[in-house]
């Protein structure tokens, strides 16, 4: 019957290929040069490296591909050639410890590896201990003097050998992707994205988010983390153009490309909006009007980062929500039309909420027991999850019971739902600060301070008390030239926030610590000043 179809990724891709063959796209290479290639060109291209996966490379049906690579060209190349011959792109996170890289190329049983030439130097000393890679293909003309055992250029890899003729018919359950969460705690945990889960999710978000033809999409969010929030899969099937930033995520080169391009759709992690800032008030004459909407997300999104796109450069900032285990995109914050009319102040208070779950998923938010909670904007508990992008399992991993409760995937972010169902991050559980019993949230204090015109960057932890068991402190990264003190700090507070919420302390660094996917370290600074209050 009609309604058994597969979802499957080669169909959305076979359609814009044909479509829309002359759609162009851009990529930053390592070496920084500009490559400018259109949809018809790339699909020979992947053809010749699927043909190649295949003969050359021996990698079978189901096993996986490894890439160690930036957001350019080939990277987009290897997502389509593996999506449409079912077989699975580990993108691996470049930014983990050796010890973790090491766990899940063998957990994942890569069989190869792509690397970008100039990664190629972080993955030589792990690779006597790689069980099952057989080969490295440097993603380039060049693979001479890489440091990797009889590695082979990517050009030489697809100059010969035919093109790869009609896809296969997949299971639409069979994996296509394995993406492995950051692993703070314990080994990383790897999802399997299945062709359907992906689908899915491209048809979800392209409903919620307005990507066309017309557009020119920027994924500056990693590829080798969480398919770049899908945007590759998403404007692929789009038939929009778009353009992949290399290896430079700094807002000095992020900019000039936007204004040169032409970007109309970015999506990234709060701190690269964060410079974005920092750098366009400092160059007045920088022009990013072609640039619409920006989806920004994997942490919280100052209201005064919202602000300040919207009013200052007439950018829509988007918050949206997920996780590596939601595929990943699960909730984007759009105003329903009745909000057109607000001001714009009432407006922001939608807008830095983490949205409303897009079309297909399920979510409720539960208490200790596992009791549902109301939906009243007041009572927060653990948000719980399900839908078709959702992963029911983690990739053979005896620790996915924890994570999961009568089918729902428990997500460790404690939230509200407000009446109008949007939900609003308290905290991450383990963030959450304990002061005497009651519940301080980390994230709310943040964004307050992020708000004050004197403060780049914020970040508040609980600090070790012995009379309160915790209580907040901030760590707060000022302008230059800044001569912004600690009272003045908490007299900016103390109008938004209830008294005994107010940090017992602000201490100024330099810089606050990011993790592998440019979210603020929490763990590293708890760590750090978890004796700050005591003797
Ligand atoms: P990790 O950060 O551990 O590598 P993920 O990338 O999967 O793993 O991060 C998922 C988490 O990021 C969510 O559970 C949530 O805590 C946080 N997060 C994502 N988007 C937002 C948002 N808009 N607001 C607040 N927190 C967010």
């Amino acid at each position: 019957m009609m309604d058994d179809f597969p979802l499957l990724l080669s169909t959305l891709y076979d359609r814009a290929v044909r479509l829309f063959p002359d759609q162009q796209i851009v990529s930053i290479e390592s070496d920084r040069s500009l490559i400018r290639t259109s949809y018809g060109q790339t699909d020979e291209r992947i053809r010749r490296l699927a043909t190649a996966l295949d003969r050359r490379l021996g990698v079978s049906q189901g096993q996986a591909v490894g890439t160690f690579a930036w957001n350019n060209q080939r990277h987009h190349e290897l997502y389509w050639a593996t999506a449409n011959t079912g077989r699975i792109c580990h993108t691996l996170n470049i930014r983990l410890f050796a010890e973790q890289l090491v766990y899940i190329i063998n957990h994942g049983e890569d069989q190869v590896i792509f690397v970008d030439p100039d990664l190629a130097p972080l993955l030589a000393p792990i690779v006597s201990e790689l069980k099952t890679v057989k080969t490295f293909v440097v993603m380039g003309e060049d693979a001479s003097g890489c440091g990797l055992p009889d590695a082979i250029a990517y050009e030489d890899l697809i100059a010969d050998g035919a093109p790869h003729g009609a896809w296969p018919q997949l299971a639409e359950g069979s994996p296509h992707m394995f993406c492995y969460t950051s692993g703070t705690t314990g080994d990383p945990k790897g999802v399997a994205y299945t062709q359907r889960s992906t689908y899915m999710h491209v048809i979800s978000n392209l409903a919620t988010v307005h990507i066309s033809p017309a557009d020119n999409v920027m994924p500056i969010v990693p590829m080798f983390h969480a398919s770049a929030w899908g945007y590759p899969f998403m404007a692929t099937t789009q038939g929009a153009r778009l353009t992949y930033p290399g290896p430079d995520l700094s807002a000095e080169a992020l900019v000039p490309l936007i204004e040169s391009e032409r970007v109309t759709f970015s999506a990234g992690v709060p701190t690269v909006m964060l410079g974005m800032k920092q750098y366009l008030e400092t160059h007045p004459n920088a022009d990013i009007s072609s640039l619409q909407a920006f989806l920004c997300g994997g942490a919280a999104v100052p209201r005064s980062l919202i602000e300040w796109f919207w009013k200052a450069q007439g950018v829509r900032v988007l918050q949206g929500w997920g996780m590596t285990e939601t595929n990943p995109v699960a909730s984007v914050a759009l105003l329903k039309p009745h909000m057109m009319d607000w001001d714009f102040d009432r407006q922001l208070d939608v807008m830095e909420t983490a949205g409303m779950p897009t079309a297909g998923l399920q979510v409720k938010i539960v208490d200790d027991e596992g009791r549902r909670l109301p939906e009243d904007g007041e009572a927060f508990g653990e948000l719980l999850i399900r839908g078709p992008w959702v992963t029911a399992e983690y990739y053979n991993d005896p620790r996915t019971p924890e994570s999961f409760q009568d089918g729902w995937l428990r997500t460790g972010d404690v939230c509200k739902i407000t009446p109008e169902g949007y939900v609003r991050i308290t905290d991450r559980a383990k963030d959450l600060i304990k002061s005497g019993g009651e519940w301080i949230s980390s994230v709310d204090l943040e964004n307050q301070l992020m708000a004050h015109p004197q403060v780049m960057e914020a970040a508040v932890v609980g600090a070790r008390h012995d009379k309160w068991q915790e209580r907040p402190v901030a760590l707060v990264v000022t302008r230059e030239g800044s001569e912004v003190t600690e009272p003045q700090l908490l007299e900016f507070l103390r109008p938004h926030v209830v008294n005994w919420w107010l940090p017992d302390r602000v201490i100024f660094i330099d810089e606050i610590p990011k993790t592998g996917t440019g979210k603020f370290d929490k763990k590293v600074l708890r760590d750090k000043h978890w004796e700050v209050l005591s003797g």
